[in-house]
């Protein structure tokens, strides 16, 4: 089925990501993977290419839309290019929405320069060791010692965690007041006392760099209070909508890059004197995976249309997140199978799409998450 949602405006701004993939991701990624890490000169050619912070105002350097359309492009575009490594996504649509909504002026002038040139990459860590899915478990702590808080903790599993030079952290600011008592505060590199640990190691997205990160006695300035004082709970839950709609737009961009290729494929693989493409199995696998693609396809693309509009509500983002990413999981595994033996090769982007997606079912919110948000919104 034809997409309706994207203009010529927003196909031009695809052949503009897919230029910036050739020129300056898909010859790096390879070692990128083996580094565990990617180069800041990639950040900083993204952001002369105007790839970040599309949603920030101009003044700012940005691209000055709140059409999210632009984002799902991009977003399509990494998926289908398998990198997952490179975070843009991230950056722009999960932590760009605390900043532009949530920054004062001055923390605008100070920081939106800079992410959206390339020369500050962000980071935010909701998880510790001990808080995932209830993030009303957070440990990590904020003293208000007059002009500034002195925070204590430590995170784990952050994204941009090596690279980060802004990490917007979430800490407890008030010992007893449970969802009610944890702040955004933000911590600039360099800080005395803010440490990075291990940059981990991974099933997939190996040239993420997904890293613990510690706080002993940093001195964070009051002026790096980001939006309310014991308000972090009502800015995640407004800001994770997006948050999940992004993972859904690439996970289901990506389930579908690696059904065309497996098509492509069992059309040339023969087995038996004749290509796999003629045996009943493999059409009826085909067959259902297209449907269940194309099924998805019309969801998302509502819910983008929606949330370009100000209109996709939370339960609905769920649903999109944990529908879509579920998908993406059948589809690499099934296709995999299909791929026989050379399926379990690195060197097939469906082996590497397996396992690079195997996590989008458990970061922004597990599946079993997700339902839950769903029942409450239908049950309570
Ligand atoms: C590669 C990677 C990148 C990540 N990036 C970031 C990041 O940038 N910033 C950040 O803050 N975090 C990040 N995370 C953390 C991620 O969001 C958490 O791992 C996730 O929210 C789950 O939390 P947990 O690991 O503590 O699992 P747990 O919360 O311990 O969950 C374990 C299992 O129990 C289930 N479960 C928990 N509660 C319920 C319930 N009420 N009902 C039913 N089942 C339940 C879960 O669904 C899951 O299956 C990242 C994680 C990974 C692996």
């Amino acid at each position: 089925m034809k997409r309706q949602i994207f203009t010529e405006d927003h196909e031009a701004f695809r052949q503009t990501v897919r230029t910036f993939l050739a020129k300056e991701v898909e010859p790096h990624y390879e070692q990128w993977e083996k580094d565990g890490i990617v180069s800041r000169e990639a950040w900083l050619a993204a952001g002369r290419q105007g790839l970040l912070g599309l949603a920030v105002p101009e003044e700012y350097g940005g691209g000055g839309t709140a059409d999210f359309r632009y984002a799902a492009v991009l977003g399509e575009e990494f998926a289908r290019a398998g990198a997952a490594g490179i975070a843009l996504g991230l950056h722009n649509d999960i932590i760009g929405p605390y900043l532009t909504s949530l920054a004062t002026d001055e923390q605008k002038r100070r920081w939106l320069p800079g992410f959206c040139s390339g020369e500050i990459i962000t980071a935010i860590a909701m998880t510790e060791p001990g808080a995932g899915s209830d993030l009303q478990g957070i440990r990590t702590t904020a003293e208000d010692r007059g002009d500034h808080w002195v925070l204590n903790g430590s995170k784990t599993f952050i994204s941009n965690g090596i690279l980060a030079d802004l990490v917007i952290v979430v800490a407890r600011t008030k010992p007893e007041g449970g969802a009610k008592g944890l702040s955004l505060l933000v911590v600039e590199r360099g800080t005395e006392g803010f440490e990075r640990g291990r940059n981990l190691d991974k099933i997939g997205q190996k040239s993420q760099d997904t890293a613990e990160l510690f706080f002993n006695d940093v001195h964070v300035p009051k002026e790096n209070l980001l939006g309310e004082l014991h308000g972090a709970f009502v800015h995640l839950m407004t800001n994770l909508a997006q948050e999940r709609l992004a993972i859904a737009v690439g996970a289901i961009a990506g389930a579908e890059e690696i059904l065309g290729q497996t098509t492509r494929y069992v059309k040339e693989r023969e087995a038996f004197g004749r290509p796999l493409a003629r045996l009943q199995h493999v059409r009826f696998e085909i067959a259902e995976l297209a449907t269940e693609c194309a099924v998805t396809r019309a969801f998302l693309d509502r819910c983008i249309e929606d949330h370009s509009k100000g209109e996709l509500d939370a339960a609905h983002a769920s649903m999109a997140k944990w529908w879509a990413t579920e998908l993406h999981k059948r589809v690499t595994d099934r296709c995999l199978q299909l791929h026989g033996g050379y399926g379990y090769m690195n060197e097939f982007p469906v082996a590497r799409a397996y396992t690079d997606g195997r996590i989008q079912t458990i970061y922004g919110g597990t599946t079993e998450i997700m339902k839950e948000i769903i029942g409450r919104s239908i049950l309570d």
